[in-house]
């Protein structure tokens, strides 16, 4: 049998009424023309308070991706995670809002979650997006090395505290903290902004972790130098590496405004750039530690043999698998059975609030390349077997 395919382990927590649910539902997200009407039916109803509608939302979409309305109520998630050895990474974000009122709101939220789970081991990760604390814009002003304004200056003075203010946090209280990746034309403001703070919060051990991309080129070649500097100024390095999540999105900018595709030129080429990404982490694991997040098993079984050629013990405390909640748990369930750290992104909030994070899940899993599917036929094989 394939190493994820142990569907009692991935679904012990669930009962059958639960998966006959989750059945239905990736049966209705594999339909792209339904997903795609459907969206924007939600998010219209969901914004205009139609009770029914987000009542149906929260008992299924949100209930199959998300921990909760708020951070209390997430924590029966949390705790059932737990008990399975899976930690979770609360998720927070309010996306396509970008005022200066917000960014300080989601500063403050992100703050009160690192105080609210300090000394906690089942939330092992505080985590973030750069443009939840300022607008994409500025970083792609800072980034190109503009002649900003005065008061673009403050501005992103703001940003930058914002930054500082929840990673010291994170270090007061000994809390790992993981700042997402985005846009490539954002990317080098934040990648900056990153480098600074695991400069000053990394000396004694990766409290900042960035996040690499390896869908796009030049990559390595990043991680290379930014190893260097960490070497000279003597800090310690942790990266999130993911394959990344705006394919789409960068290839129609690069098309429209006439510049190189930043993405790399197929699947295989993105999947041969996130091993070496692999390798990379496991030939410097004296300065660099990762958290591998991917719902990719070819993958996550190569970071399991790479381990073990380096002899490391499963549950190395410089490697993390991670997955998002809601989905391969096939993968997640079998690595923490086996004693591998792995955690799973949590988003909560109020319904309408997440209702594009869940929307874009769902467009997500009908465009990534047989996940749906998967879960499809992992929850059957499940099914079938509890019938036997
Ligand atoms: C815990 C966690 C945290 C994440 N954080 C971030 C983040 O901070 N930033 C971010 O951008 N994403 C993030 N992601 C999403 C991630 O980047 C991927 O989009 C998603 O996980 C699917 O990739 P995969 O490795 O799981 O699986 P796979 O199904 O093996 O890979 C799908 C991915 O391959 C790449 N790909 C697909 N087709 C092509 C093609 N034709 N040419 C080139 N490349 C292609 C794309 O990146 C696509 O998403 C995160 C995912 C997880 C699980």
């Amino acid at each position: 049998m394939p190493i994820f395919n142990d569907t009692k382990v991935a679904f012990a927590d669930k009962s059958d009424a639960q998966l006959r649910k989750a059945y239905w539902m990736f049966k209705m997200i594999e339909q792209p023309a339904l997903t795609s009407l459907g969206t924007s039916v939600l998010n219209f109803t969901v914004h205009n308070n139609f009770p029914f509608v987000t009542g149906i939302v929260k008992s299924t979409l949100f209930e199959q991706f998300c921990g909760g309305e708020t951070r209390e109520e997430s924590m029966k998630v949390v705790k059932q995670l737990f008990k399975r050895g899976v930690g979770s990474i609360f998720d927070y974000s309010i996306e396509g809002k970008e005022d200066e009122e917000t960014f300080d709101a989601v500063c403050k939220e992100i703050k009160d979650i690192i105080r609210f789970s300090v000394g906690n081991p089942a939330i092992p990760f505080i985590v973030f997006k750069p443009t939840a604390f300022g607008r994409i814009d500025l970083y792609e002003a800072v980034g190109k090395g503009a002649e900003l304004t005065s008061s673009q200056k403050e501005e992103w003075t703001r940003v930058v505290k914002r930054f500082d203010e929840v990673c010291k946090l994170c270090h007061e209280n000994n809390k790992k903290v993981m700042i997402d990746a985005e846009e490539t034309w954002m990317q080098d403001a934040a990648d900056q902004l990153c480098e600074e703070m695991m400069e000053k919060y990394n000396q004694e051990k990766p409290i900042v972790w960035n996040t690499i991309q390896m869908y796009r080129t030049g990559r390595l070649e990043y991680m290379e130098e930014n190893l260097q500097r960490a070497r000279e100024k003597n800090y310690f390095i942790g990266y999130k590496i993911v394959r990344g999540a705006y394919m789409e999105k960068e290839r129609a900018r690069a098309a429209e405004k006439g510049y190189a595709d930043p993405i790399q030129p197929t699947k295989e080429a993105s999947d041969k750039n996130y091993n070496a990404g692999i390798d990379f982490v496991m030939n410097h694991l004296d300065k660099v530690s990762a958290f591998f997040g991917t719902h990719n098993e070819i993958s996550s079984e190569l970071i399991m043999d790479k381990m073990k050629e380096k002899s490391l013990e499963n549950g190395n405390p410089n490697i993390y698998f991670g997955q998002l909640y809601g989905m391969s748990d096939n993968i997640s369930f079998y690595l923490s059975d086996k004693g591998y750290n792995v955690a799973k992104y949590l988003p909560y909030g109020p319904v309408k609030d997440v209702v594009p994070y869940l929307t874009r899940r769902a467009r997500e899993n009908t465009s990534v390349a047989g996940q749906t599917g998967r879960e499809l036929g992992l929850i059957k094989k499940e099914l079938e077997r509890r019938r036997k």
